[in-house]
Parts: structure tokens; sequence; C-alpha cells
């Protein structure tokens, strides 16, 4: 076992872990050697940009790395057993923050905060590591902090982030970092995964893993959850059947109810257990207590950011639909310019098959460049309904 174990089909990303893993062992025996630390420091990099599509998986490999980091290990960087790596894994490890981010935006105080946790040395003696998931959910003011934090960190500080494209990051934060790439896992492997993690059967790993287009979070709920493979088969089929300008536009709309009946589903459960901890820790709702006057203010704070926590649901939610449609219109793209590649959608075999007969392949590209278009828009806080009725009105058929 090993802590590298769980990351699916990242080989090149995994070796370059792993050799600064090492390195970061040398360069501390070195240092307390009292050698010559300077090529093992330029080896293990102490700011670390890692990118890679949604689904393959960034925050486990940057999870693996932190493990690795603090590994007690003598003979591997990342043994998965010791008590530093099962700490990590189970994100209860002093000298590692994980941030992952509900909201849209990372706020200027939670920067400013890891900015002084970065200052401090680690509790443990290894290395503190800060992992950042969305790192590029902040605004430039913000970023700026970072970059400041990242030019000249403490000699035991570790920043990793993580977003999508390197491009995702201001250039400056970005030439500061080491960049590891990871790339969509391929079908087999995910499929490999889901037989050997979630029990699944081999036909049906196969079937969600093209479905979720190696979208590993997605692969599992698919396998997880038959009822989700049903719905996702009916969304498409509706989407990609409507004519009519009234079709379109009820359809946009039925889309968004669900995206938001899905986010309030996943939201509500969470948001009574912060309400309940934060009445909690002020005291209230113990016998004989009475409401803090502080109270009041901090229950709306949490509020709030339990609003726009729900405002990214609903737009994660649609963007899985807005990925699900991009997958069958390039399956039908394949299917009428000739290209001999495995279709991602097996189970809608007719229907592609009729969708590209009636139309051309100029007409695809428009139509995937509407899905697109969408996406972006769903990005810039475009309100979704707008973003989806327009959409549906390009696809029509
Ligand atoms: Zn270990």
């Amino acid at each position: 076992m090993s802590v590298w174990e769980d990351i699916v089909g990242q080989k090149g990303a995994v070796g370059i872990f792993q050799a600064a893993a090492v390195s970061a062992r040398e360069l501390r025996q070195t240092d307390k050697d009292g050698g010559d630390s300077g090529s093992l420091a330029r080896k293990m990099s102490q700011a670390w940009l890692i990118t890679g599509p949604p689904g393959a998986g960034r925050s486990v490999a940057a999870l693996a790395f932190a493990a690795a980091l603090q590994c007690e290990d003598s003979q591997i960087a990342g043994c998965g057993c010791c008590p530093g790596c099962q700490r990590v894994l189970k994100n209860t490890h002093p000298d590692v923050k994980v941030v992952t981010t509900e909201r849209l935006i990372i706020k200027m105080e939670e920067i400013a905060s890891l900015v002084t946790l970065a200052q401090q040395a680690p509790a443990g003696g290894k290395w503190r590591v800060i992992l950042l998931e969305d790192a590029d959910r902040m605004v430039e003011r913000t970023s700026n902090l970072l970059l400041k934090a990242i030019e000249e960190p403490p000699p035991r500080t570790v920043w990793l982030l993580c977003t999508t494209q390197p491009g995702d990051v201001l250039p400056t934060i970005r030439s500061r970092c080491r960049h590891v790439a990871l790339v969509t896992p391929p079908v087999s492997q995910v499929a490999e995964l889901l037989v050997e993690k979630e029990g699944a059967d081999p036909v049906t790993a196969r079937r969600a893993a093209a479905l979720s287009q190696c979208h590993i979070g997605v692969a599992k709920s698919l396998v997880r959850d038959e009822t989700e493979l049903a719905r996702r088969h009916d969304i498409l089929l509706s989407a990609v059947t409507t004519s009519s300008v009234a079709q379109a536009v009820l359809l946009a709309q039925k889309l968004v109810e669900a995206a938001k009946t899905d986010a309030s589903e996943r939201a509500a459960k969470k948001d009574q257990a912060e309400l309940d901890e934060l009445h909690r820790s002020l005291g209230y709702g113990q016998e004989g207590s009475r409401l803090p006057p502080a109270l009041k203010a901090q229950e709306t704070a949490l509020k709030a950011d339990q609003k726009r926590r729900a405002t990214r649901y609903v737009r994660d939610s649609l963007d899985r639909v807005l990925l699900n449609l991009l997958g069958f219109y390039r399956d039908v793209y394949l299917l009428q310019s000739g290209a001999k590649v495995p279709l991602i959608n097996v189970d809608l075999s007719q229907t592609i098959d009729s969708v590209a007969q009636g139309s051309t392949p100029q007409r695809t590209l428009r139509r995937l460049d509407a899905i697109r278009t969408a996406r972006r828009r769903l990005a810039a806080n475009v309100t979704p309904l707008l973003t989806m009725e327009a959409m549906m009105m390009d696809l029509r058929q």
C-alpha cells in the first residue's frame, strides 16, 4: 500500500511528486547536518501549481504528496500506513491545512489567515503544507497577497495550489510555482478503479467511466446510484429532441428547477449542522441558556455564506448537465465525420444516429459552441435561467 495507489492514470505527475518527496527528506537531513542543500532545494519546490481537468483527481494527488512529505517510514516516502500518512489522508494532521472552498470566491481574510499560518514552523518538524483546492477563486487583490507569501516562504512551508488550468492564476503566481499537469485518465483505468474500490461489475464500471468522460467523482456516483444513470439519460434525451421554442423554454426552466432542488437537498444537511454547531459554540441551546447578543450577527454571516454556497451548488449541477450535452454532441460529430472512436454515450447510440443523420457536422459544431458559451456564462455568474434558455434555443432541432 502507498499513498499513490488512489491516483488513477497519472504516472508522470506521480513520478514528479515521488522524486520531490525524496529530495524533501534529503534536504531536511542535509540541513540538519549543516551541508550544502542548494541542488536538493531545486528539486523540492516550496510552491506547486497542480492543474488538471475536473475529476482527474487534483486534490487526491495533492493530498498524497502532502502525506509523502509527512511520512515517517524510513524506506518509502508515502507508505500510506504510518501515523504521518494516515493523519494527512484523514485530514487530521496538524501541519497540513487543506482549504476547500464551497463559495464562489475565496475571501481576502481567509488568505490573510493562511499567510499568517504559513509563517509558523511545522509542529512535527517536517513541513507545513497548505493545500488550496480552488486557487482560481479569488480576486486580484487577494491573489497579490498570496503571491507575496509564495515569494518568500519560511524554509519549511510548502504551498500546493490546485486549479483547472495554469491560466486560471495570475502569471506572477504561475511563474513562482512548479507546475504539474494531470491528464484525463483513460477509461480502462477509471473502470478498474470502480471495480476495485466501489465493487462495481466490470460492464457497469466501463459504462460509468465512459459516460462520466473519466470524471472520477461522477463515475463513482453513477455506479453507486442507478437512478442517477436513468436521470441523466432522461435529461439528455429531452434536451436533444426539443424542437419548438416553447419546449426549449420549458426545458430550460425544468433544468434550472431540478438543479435548485438538487442543490438545496445537498445543502440542507450541511446548513443545519453548521447552524447547530454555531449555536453550540455560542452556548445557546443548552439548558437554561439565554440567546447571546452576538448570536444574531454571527448567524446572519453564516446564512449569507450558506446562500453563496447554494448558488455554487446550482451552477455545479447545471455544469454537469452541460458536460453531458457536450459528450452527446461530441459523439454525434464523431459519427458525422466518420472517426473510428468509441462513443461516450453507448446507451444512446440510436438517438446519436438519428441526430447525426438529421443534421450536418457544421450544425453540430455550432451546437457544441452554444454549450461552451453557456458554460462560460455560468462561470461568469450570468443568471442560470437566461443562460440555459439561450442555449436550449440554439440546440433546437
Ligand atoms: Zn507513511
